[in-house]
């Protein structure tokens, strides 16, 4: 195994590391709603995923009714 002979300066190991990027999130089409998602993985929008609905989204109006009716309970 090769043996690092000195030390490389902070500036060098930065100077390196400008080139490690982070790749765009990849997101496909949601074949139902066509919102981009991301790929096998349910529609967080529609809750379809290849074309059977498999999840129930709820809108604000139907989360606030459910909240509320839990804070009115005894
Ligand atoms: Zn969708």
């Amino acid at each position: 195994m090769p043996k690092v002979k000195h030390r490389h300066s902070k500036a060098r190991g930065r100077k390196r590391r400008t080139h490690y990027k982070a790749d765009a999130p990849v997101g496909v089409k949601c074949t139902h709603c066509g919102k981009t998602k991301k790929p096998s993985q349910v529609c967080p929008y529609c809750g379809y995923f290849k074309g059977v609905q498999v999840m129930k989204i709820e809108t604000i109006e139907e989360r606030k009714e459910r909240r509320d009716a839990k804070r009115t309970r005894p």
